[in-house]
């Protein structure tokens, strides 16, 4: 593994600013109906990103001076990092306060390409009161997964909740993740081209039934890769993408609102009047949230929305 940080480029400079408050991944973890939902779990926690990285490359033993090598990583000057070991630092972007910027993210036809070809099982988003940071895709196991866009291997690693998963950075700074593959055919530091094969598809890690888990992120904050591509026509909605503000505002607003929906999975025992009394509500809106009947059977395990 290398890791490295060192006075950075006008561009790290602005990932310094975005990663005022920075946390590590401790990676995601699947939602109870067996979807592979990928929370932020740990305390929000205020640190400058560069006293973050500098204490995590410490606590791991490694804190390489910088050397020239580092230049052809992809996106090194926006990152300042080169961690084939997490798969990210979790930096809130709530306070991107930058002009926008322009990704130019194809110059010809043949320099991206659709992970797989299978239709959206799942959207980005809020989900049951959770956040799903990238797009299902149908897959069956042993189908090709290949990269999105030419860049370097970052990750290939089997995860618990990812499962086998790769991590691709691309130079405009953008990195792809593929999760739940049956099989990684990759290793950090390889230079792939789009359309290569990065691994074959499956239903490893916290997933039920074999499917691509794809999610786009930029400086580690998710950005919904149906903004960037036409899953159905496979192809590049442009040859740009253009980063804000209000990018991650909208991440921001998804995420406070899975947040304020809360859930409760009935145990055993358990009644509606019960569970209504315990969360301050009533027996009616919890009908009402959950589409249920006051007569209604609980399973147990059952997810109820309460607020
Ligand atoms: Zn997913």
């Amino acid at each position: 593994m290398q890791f490295s940080a060192r006075p950075c480029t006008f561009l790290a400079a602005l990932a310094m600013v975005l990663a005022t408050q920075a946390q590590v991944d401790t990676s995601g973890y699947g939602g109870p109906d067996g979807s592979d939902i990928y929370d932020e779990l740990a305390p929000e926690v205020e640190e400058d990103a560069a006293v973050e990285i500098g204490r995590a490359a410490r606590a791991i033993g490694l804190l390489y001076d910088v050397n020239d090598s580092l230049e052809v990583i992809p996106g090194y000057d926006m990152y300042c990092h080169w961690n084939t070991d997490q798969i990210f630092l979790r930096e809130r972007t709530s306070r991107f306060q930058h002009d926008t910027l322009c990704l130019r993210l194809s110059e010809s036809d043949d320099d991206h390409a659709m992970p797989c070809s299978g239709h959206v099982t799942s959207p980005f988003g809020s989900r049951k009161g959770r956040m799903h940071y990238g797009l299902d895709l149908k897959l069956y196991t042993g189908d090709p997964v290949v990269a999105a866009f030419p860049g370097m291997v970052r990750i290939s690693k089997y995860n618990k909740s990812f499962g086998n998963v790769v991590v691709i950075r691309h130079s405009n700074g953008l990195e792809t993740l593929y999760a739940h593959l049956s099989k990684r055919k990759v290793q950090p530091g390889d230079l792939i081209e789009a359309g290569d094969t990065l691994g074959l598809g499956g239903n490893t890690g916290h997933s039920f039934g074999s499917h691509l888990h794809f999610e786009v992120r930029f400086l580690d904050q998710p950005i919904d890769p149906s903004l960037l591509f036409d899953v159905e026509n496979g192809s590049l909605r442009a040859k740009t993408f253009e980063i804000n503000k209000g990018t991650f505002e909208s991440l921001a607003l998804a995420k406070a609102a899975a947040s304020a929906r809360k859930y409760y999975a009935v145990r055993t025992g358990d009644t509606l009047s019960a569970i209504a009394r315990r969360h301050g509500t009533s027996v009616n809106t919890l009908c009402k949230l959950n589409a249920i009947r006051q007569t209604s059977v609980l399973r147990v395990g059952q997810r109820l929305r309460y607020n």
